[in-house]
């Protein structure tokens, strides 16, 4: 079935009783040729990409709760490019270009919403980085904006401008960065990937790989054995885990990051801004509710829920950008798990066994990144080469020391 407008009307008039499921519920097949281990976002979107992009008609996705009840429903929604390195800056802009014409792609309202974001200068050294990174941005495509103090206080006029510790200089703006409704986007991912034929199998964990002679000829799952050609690994804070199966141990360490909505409040922040001074970032949703994060918990866990001497923290921060959100309360929050790089890039790559390929390492920007990063994986399982703007994201930088030490991802766990 297309979603449309006239779909819209015309169910209104005839009771609603038209709708069909937007996505099957199957029992898994015995073979497929291509396994997707995680229905979140960068599984969902590999499949869709597998599907639509690179013709596989044999594809599963295997979710072991829900899909959309990981990270891709957890995040502060923020999409944007506004990345320095080589090895980033292009497969982010990629990402932000796909952003773009998603809801056509997919036929599906994510409620992609191009507000802009500001990072935050404080400092003269500060605004010494900013305007590399954007002419960095500039050089790779992207849009940048470097901003003054007057021209940030014309669009932010509530900020803290003249706080003595951080006093706000200005802001490097990518108009195309914004926010995108982040479940929306594991749903429409998933009705696309199986009205492309995708097996999309929920409440399906998986407890093992099926190894044998170097080459892995499936995963074990708690609905039993599903053998598959090859199998891709999408786990996300899980990924220490579930390649642990596969007796792989990775350059990941999992931390906590949590999610905070305020009461919602008449309209006051127009686009995302990025405080990373007191780190802490901030937009506003559509229903009016301040949608902010800041600093991982800090400590290594498997645990989807965060504790409370970082709301204290993060409050400081958001207290110190806009000293009135102290008057309004904290709706609710929430934690979803990081798989944190140690140069706070992704990995998209084969591993040493024959068939099973990773892809994980997002630290806390992999929602930005869920477009590039399905048509990438898509690209690699389907190929077996990597994608072009993906070719920096393999495991073996970690031993030749070609890092990709980037600022622009938030932080990393080896700066804590
Ligand atoms: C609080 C918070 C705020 C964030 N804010 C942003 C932001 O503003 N911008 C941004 O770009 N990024 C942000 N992120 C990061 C982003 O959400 C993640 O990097 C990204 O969503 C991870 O990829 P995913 O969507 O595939 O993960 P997930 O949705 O977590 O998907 C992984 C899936 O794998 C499944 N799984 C795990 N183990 C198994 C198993 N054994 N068998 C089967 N399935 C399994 C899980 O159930 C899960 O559904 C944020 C994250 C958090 C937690």
């Amino acid at each position: 079935m297309r979603y449309s407008g006239f779909r819209v009307i015309k169910e209104a008039l005839t009771g609603h009783e038209g709708w069909t499921p937007a996505w099957r519920d199957p029992e898994p097949k015995a073979q497929y040729d291509i396994v997707v281990i995680g229905g979140g976002g960068h599984g969902l979107a590999t499949a869709h990409y597998l599907a639509k992009v690179y013709g596989q008609r044999k594809v599963a996705v295997i979710e072991k709760g829900w899909i959309g009840g990981g990270n891709v429903g957890r995040n502060t929604t923020i999409i944007r490019s506004n990345y320095l390195l080589d090895g980033n800056e292009p497969f982010y802009e990629f990402s932000l270009k796909l952003w773009e014409g998603l809801e056509q792609d997919v036929n599906y309202n994510a409620m992609v919403s191009q507000r802009g974001i500001i990072n935050l200068i404080h400092s003269d050294a500060q605004r010494d980085a900013f305007t590399r990174r954007g002419n960095a941005m500039i050089l790779n495509g992207a849009d940048a904006e470097l901003l003054d103090a007057d021209q940030v206080r014309k669009e932010y006029p509530y900020l803290n401008f003249n706080d003595a510790r951080f006093p706000i200089k200005g802001g490097l703006a990518q108009r195309r960065g914004g926010t995108v409704r982040h479940d929306a986007v594991a749903w429409g991912y998933a009705r696309s990937a199986d009205s492309h034929g995708v097996d999309i199998i929920q409440n399906c964990e998986v407890t093992g790989f099926r190894i044998e002679n170097g080459k892995c000829l499936g995963v074990e799952t708690s609905k039993g054995f599903i053998g598959a050609g090859k199998v891709g690994c999408a786990v996300a804070g899980n990924s220490g885990r579930v390649m642990g199966m596969a007796g792989m141990r990775l350059p990941i360490e999992s931390h906590v990051l949590q999610a905070f909505v305020s009461e919602g409040l008449k309209p006051l922040l127009p686009g995302v801004i990025t405080f990373g001074a007191g780190h802490f970032y901030v937009s506003q949703s559509d229903k009016g509710g301040l949608v902010f994060g800041g600093d991982l918990d800090g400590y290594n866990s498997y645990a989807q829920r965060g504790n409370l001497p970082v709301v204290e923290d993060v409050c400081e921060g958001g207290m110190a950008l806009m000293p009135m959100i102290g008057r309004a309360r904290l709706l609710r929050m929430w934690g979803g798990i990081m798989d944190m790089s140690m140069d706070g890039s992704p990995i998209i790559d084969r591993t040493p066994v024959e068939g099973l390929y990773f892809n994980g390492g997002w630290c806390y920007g992999g929602f930005k990144a869920t477009p590039a990063s399905g048509y990438c994986f898509a690209h690699l399982l389907a190929r077996d080469e990597p994608h072009p703007t993906a070719t920096a994201y393999r495991f073996d930088r970690f031993r030749t020391g070609r890092m990709i030490d980037e600022k622009g991802v938030g932080n990393q766990p080896n700066l804590h």
